[in-house]
C-alpha cells in the first residue's frame, strides 16, 4: 500500500504477495465498476490478457456470488458448484479449489479477492480470515479512487448496499434520523515549498486575521443564542489562536522553506503525533481543539469555505467526523443538524457539551468513517449508543414510530408541568433537577421542577484550561442563583477524580480510580481548592440562602473537616464585612457505605442528606459503575439496596433531617416509585425525567406500595424489578 507507482502497480504487487504468502496457484482481484460489474483488475496465475477484459455481473459465477451476498466462499471442488461460470479467456480450467472474499468498504462491496489452487484442497477458517484482512487493505486502495473513479461507482447507485448496525458509546441522549455528511476538515495541499518566505508569512498573517474575525463572529452568534459554556469554550479558541508557541512553530516552518499551508500542516502533524502518546483525556481534548484551529487556518489560507457553508447540504444532517472542535460544530446550520457521530470523543469533550446545548444526540463509534459513506441514510440512537446505517425499511418504520411516540409523550409530559407533584393518596413529592451547566438552567422553569437538587460544580471546571479563580467562580454561582430565582439550589463541591481529572491537578496513575484520590479527598488534601470554592459560593449567595453538600464523605470526621473549612470561610467573610448568605445549610452525599454505620453522629451534624445512588451502588456491590461488564450486574431494586435505603430514610426521618436521592435511579419511574414507597419524599433527576416521574407518582397510591415493599425485601431475589413492575401494572401506576 505504501509502495510507489500507480494504483494498478500496487494492486499487482499485492496480488503477487498474496499468492506467494498463501502458496496459491492463482490470486485475482476483481473491482466493482459502474453497473454492478466486477472487472478482473489484476491476477497472478490466470491469463494476463483477461485483465480488464473479463467482467462478471454481480450474482454471476462464484465471484459474482461472493459480491451479491457480501460473504466469503471456500470450496474444495469449485467447478462442481452450481454457480460456477467458466470463462475460457481466463484459462482457469485447471483449478479445482477456490476461496474468495468480498472487498468491503463502508458496508458496500467494492470488489472480490480470490485465491485458487490446482489441487483439491480444504481452506481453513484461518486462511479465509487472513484473506478477509487483506481485503480490508485492498479496500483502502480501491477507496483512494486510483483504480476506478469513485464517481463512476457512486453514480450507479446502490451496488450491493448493506444495512449495518454500528454499536458505540452514547455521548448524548436522543433519537434522530438523517443523511450523512462526512466532515473532512483536511484540505489537500498542492504546493509544499515556497521561495518567498516573506510572502508566505504575509499570507499567514492575512489568514490569521480572517480566522480571528470569523471566531469573533461565532462568539457573537453564540452569545446571541444564549449558549453559556459554548461561549466560554470558544473563548479558549481565541486564546489558542493567539498562542505564541503554536504560531511561532508555524512561522519557523515557513522560514525553513515551506508554504504557509504546509507549515500549518507540519505543526498539526507534530501535534497529532504527540496526541497518539497521550492518555490524559483532558489534554487530548485540548489538542483536538488545536487541530480544529489548524484546519480552520488551512481553510482560510486556501480561501475555501468549509463544508458547513455548502449550499447543497442535506436538509437533515448527521455529521460524521473523526473528531471535531466545538466551533466546527457551530459552523453548521443548526436547523439542519440532527445528530453527530464521532470516532473520538467523550461526554465531557467540548463538542459534546455544545451538542448538548443544541439538543442533538451524539454517539461515539470507532469505525464510523470507514463504515459510513456520504449521504448514507442514518438513524442515530443516542440513548443506546447505536447507529443504523442504510437501515432497512422495517427499522426505519420502527424508529419513525418511536420518534413520534417520543414527541407525543413529551407533549403529554409538558402538560403535567403545572400539575401538583402529589401522589394519588395525597403525599407531596418534591421533584428537583440535576444540573451542571448554565444551559441546563432554563429547564428549571420549563420542567416545573421545584429546585436544583444537585448542581455538579465540577463540570464548568472541566471545560476550562486553568483553574477558575474565586472571582470567576463567584460570577458563575451567582448566575446560577440568579437564574434559579426563588427556587432552591443545592451546590455540591468539586467532585473530580477518576476519569474526571482536571489538567492542573495530577492524581498520578491510580489502579482503582473509583477508590482513589477523588472528590472530598482532593478537597481536604488541597484545602485551598475547597476554600476558594466555598468562598465563591458564600459570596455568590450574599443575602440569599445557600445549600452546600460534600461528595464522597466516608466518615463523620471528613464531614467535620470540610465543614470546618466552610466555617472558616464564613468567619473570613464576616471579618471583611461582606454580606453573608441569609442562611447556610450544609449536608453530605451518601455514596460511601461506611457512613451508614455512623448515621446517628452524622445526622446530628448535617442539615440534610442526599443519596448518590450511582456511587453507593458501586461501593455496596463492589461493582464498577463505569465498566460495561459490571455496571448492570446488580440491580438497585434488590433486597440489599432497598433494605439499606429504608434504614437510611427512617433514620433521617427520626432525626428530623430531610433526605433525598439524586442518583440516576431517582429519574427512572419504576425506581422512583420504589423510593417513594420506601419513604423518600425528594427526588432529583435529569430534566428529561421530570415528566415521566411526575406522571408515575400522580398515579401512585403510596400506602399500598409501602406494605408490599416490607414483605418483598425479605426474600432472596437477585432483582425485585419484575415483581415491582407487575405491582405497578396491577395497580394502574404509569411507569
Ligand atoms: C451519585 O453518585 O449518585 C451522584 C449523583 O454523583 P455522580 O453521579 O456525579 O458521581
Ligand atoms: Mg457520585
Amino acid at each position: 500500500m505504501a509502495g510507489s507507482g500507480t494504483g494498478q502497480d500496487r494492486l499487482d504487487k499485492i496480488v503477487m504477495l498474496i499468492a506467494a504468502e498463501m502458496v496459491a496457484d492463482v490470486c485475482s482481484c476483481y473491482v466493482m465498476r459502474a453497473g454492478e460489474v466486477l472487472e478482473l483488475f489484476s491476477t497472478l496465475g490466470l491469463n494476463k490478457d483477461a485483465v480488464h477484459k473479463t467482467r462478471l455481473r454481480v450474482g454471476e459465477g462464484l465471484v459474482g456470488d461472493i459480491a451479491a451476498h457480501a460473504r466469503p466462499i471456500a470450496l474444495d471442488n469449485a467447478p462442481s458448484h452450481p454457480n460456477f461460470a467458466y470463462r475460457p479467456e481466463t484459462g482457469e480450467d485447471p483449478f479445482q479449489s477456490l476461496a474468495g472474499v468480498p472487498i468491503l468498504r463502508g458496508g458496500k462491496v467494492r470488489g472480490v479477492l480470490v485465491i485458487q489452487h490446482a489441487d483439491r484442497r480444504h481452506y481453513t477458517e484461518e486462511e479465509v480470515e487472513t484473506l478477509q484482512t487483506i481485503a480490508m487493505i485492498v479496500a483502502e486502495l480501491v477507496a483512494q479512487g486510483e483504480l476506478v473513479d469513485p464517481q463512476e461507482v457512486f453514480s450507479t447507485g446502490d451496488a450491493a448496499l448493506l444495512p449495518a448496525r454500528l454499536s458505540g458509546v452514547p455521548l448524548n441522549a436522543g433519537l434522530a434520523m438523517g443523511h450523512a455528511l462526512v466532515h473532512r476538515p483536511q484540505l489537500t495541499i498542492r504546493q509544499m515549498v515556497a521561495d518567498d518566505a516573506e510572502r508566505e508569512l504575509e499570507r499567514l498573517a492575512g489568514a490569521l486575521s480572517a480566522m480571528h474575525s470569523a471566531i469573533d463572529d461565532l462568539l457573537a452568534a453564540a452569545a446571541l443564542a444564549g449558549l453559556g459554556e459554548p461561549r466560554d469554550i470558544l473563548e479558549t479558541y481565541r486564546m489558542f489562536a493567539e498562542d505564541r508557541g503554536w504560531l511561532s512553530r508555524i512561522r519557523e516552518a515557513i522560514h525553513m522553506g515551506l508554504t504557509a499551508e504546509a507549515a500549518v500542516q507540519q505543526v498539526q502533524n507534530d501535534t497529532r503525533a504527540r496526541m497518539s502518546h497521550l492518555t490524559d483525556p483532558y489534554i487530548r481534548e485540548r489538542l483536538l481543539d488545536l487541530e480544529d484551529l489548524s484546519n480552520r487556518l488551512l481553510q482560510h489560507l486556501a480561501g475555501k469555505r468549509s463544508e458547513a457553508d455548502g449550499g447543497t447540504l442535506p436538509e437533515d444532517l448527521v455529521l460524521v467526523a473523526r473528531s471535531m472542535g466545538p466551533a466546527e460544530l457551530l459552523d453548521y446550520d443548526r436547523k439542519r443538524l440532527r445528530a453527530l457521530i464521532l470516532e473520538e470523543g467523550s461526554p465531557s469533550s467540548h463538542v459534546c457539551i455544545v451538542a448538548r446545548a443544541l439538543d442533538i444526540p451524539v454517539v461515539q463509534c470507532a469505525d464510523a468513517l470507514t463504515r459510513i459513506e456520504p449521504l448514507d441514510h442514518l438513524i442515530v440512537d443516542g440513548d443506546h449508543g447505536a447507529v443504523f446505517v442504510r437501515p432497512a425499511e422495517d427499522i426505519q418504520m420502527a424508529f419513525t414510530e418511536s420518534m413520534a411516540t417520543r414527541s407525543r409523550r413529551e407533549q403529554e409530559y409538558a402538560a403535567t408541568r403545572s400539575l401538583p407533584s402529589v401522589t394519588r393518596d395525597g403525599v407531596p413529592i418534591s421533584i428537583q433537577l440535576n444540573c451542571g451547566l448554565l444551559i441546563d438552567l432554563p429547564h428549571l422553569a420549563a420542567s416545573g421542577a421545584e429546585g436544583i437538587g444537585l448542581y455538579r460544580t465540577e463540570i464548568p471546571f472541566m471545560v476550562r484550561h486553568t483553574h477558575p479563580d474565586v472571582q470567576q467562580q463567584t460570577e458563575l454561582y451567582a448566575r446560577v442563583l440568579d437564574e434559579a430565582g426563588d427556587k432552591p439550589v443545592l451546590f455540591r463541591t468539586l467532585d473530580v477524580g477518576g476519569d474526571k481529572m482536571l489538567s492542573y491537578i495530577s492524581a498520578g496513575a491510580q489502579e482503582n480510580p473509583a477508590l482513589g484520590w477523588r472528590a472530598i479527598r482532593i478537597g481536604l488534601d488541597h484545602p485551598s481548592l475547597l476554600r476558594q470554592q466555598l468562598r465563591a459560593l458564600l459570596r455568590a449567595a450574599a443575602g440569599r440562602p445557600l445549600s452546600v453538600m460534600f461528595p464522597m464523605i466516608a466518615e463523620v470526621a471528613e464531614f467535620d473537616a470540610a465543614r470546618a473549612i466552610l466555617d472558616l470561610e464564613l468567619r473570613w467573610l464576616e471579618r471583611r464585612g461582606a454580606e453573608p448568605p441569609s442562611r447556610v445549610r450544609v449536608g453530605t452525599m451518601i455514596e460511601v457505605p461506611s457512613l451508614l454505620w455512623q448515621l446517628p453522629a452524622l445526622l446530628q451534624r448535617v442539615d440534610f442528606l442526599s443519596v448518590g445512588s450511582n456511587d453507593l451502588m458501586q461501593y455496596v456491590f463492589a461493582s464498577d459503575r463505569g465498566n460495561p461488564r459490571t455496571a448492570n450486574r446488580y440491580d438497585p431494586l434488590s433486597p440489599p439496596m432497598l433494605t439499606l435505603l429504608r434504614r437510611l430514610v427512617e433514620a433521617s426521618r427520626d432525626a428530623g433531617k430531610p433526605i433525598g436521592v439524586c442518583g440516576e435511579m431517582a429519574g427512572r419511574p419504576l425506581d422512583a416509585m420504589t423510593l417513594i414507597g420506601l419513604g423518600f419524599r425528594s427526588l432529583s433527576m435529569a430534566p428529561q425525567s421530570v415528566g415521566p416521574v411526575k406522571t408515575m407518582l400522580r398515579s401512585l397510591d403510596v400506602a399500598a406500595l409501602r406494605k408490599y415493599l416490607v414483605q418483598l425485601t425479605q426474600g432472596g431475589d437477585h432483582s425485585l424489578r419484575p415483581k415491582l413492575r407487575a405491582f405497578a401494572l396491577d395497580h394502574g401506576i404509569l411507569i
